[in-house]
């Protein structure tokens, strides 16, 4: 059986292509944006229901019901408005608009997008997700303190090397020590390439 992400790219810059889109054209093409309409959506991947949301609609905004779950824990009810917009269309009629429920945003959008826990625009997603992207040198220099403090060296890897830590074996200081200084290799090309100083 498929797991959520059974099958999924990694790497692109689309980071929204693994979530669920919930398109308000979509909504308001098939009538379903009407005031006190209730009605539910899925998602399904090869035939099968990967994820659903519950809807009422109201004048000046839908109501998302599901339950979401972010890897590995409990599942969560979530229950919140999305403000819809209205503009008049050159022709007649109005086009329906999201306004985006994240924290800080309420930018108007056609689309919304599942991510792990909560529905919003594809620029809070990418900006989520920039932060949560750590560089390679980030995550060298990281491993390579974590090595640091292990051998009970000061942090930060421009400080220099110290000693074999009393009992420990000279055959474990050696990996370590090499493992460290790999990171820190790493850690500077990394740092090197980032701000233009110098080439490795
Ligand atoms: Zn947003």
């Amino acid at each position: 059986m498929g797991g959520f992400g059974s099958g999924r790219g990694q790497g692109g810059k689309d980071t929204t292509s693994n979530m669920r889109p919930l398109d308000v054209r979509r909504l308001q093409r098939d009538g379903l944006l009407a005031p006190g309409r209730a009605f539910g959506w899925h998602w399904s991947r090869n035939g099968e229901e990967v994820a659903s949301v519950q809807m009422r609609t109201e004048v000046d905004r839908v109501t998302l019901n599901y339950r979401s779950r972010s890897y590995g824990g409990e599942w969560q009810a979530m229950e919140y408005p999305v403000r819809l917009e209205w503009t008049p269309c050159s022709y007649g009629g109005a086009r329906a608009w999201f306004r985006c429920p994240a924290q800080g945003c309420g930018r108007r959008v056609a689309k919304l997008y599942l991510g792990s826990a909560i529905f919003a625009c594809r620029h809070c997603h990418q900006l989520a997700y920039e932060c949560q992207r750590e560089t390679d040198d980030d995550r060298a220099a990281r491993r390579a303190d974590t090595i640091r403090k292990r051998l009970g060296w000061e942090a930060g890897i421009l400080n220099g090397e110290g000693d074999k830590p009393k009992g420990m074996h000279w055959r474990t200081f050696g990996r370590l020590k090499a493992e460290h200084d790999a990171y820190v290799r790493t850690s500077l090309a990394g740092m090197a390439q980032r701000f233009g100083l110098m080439k490795w």
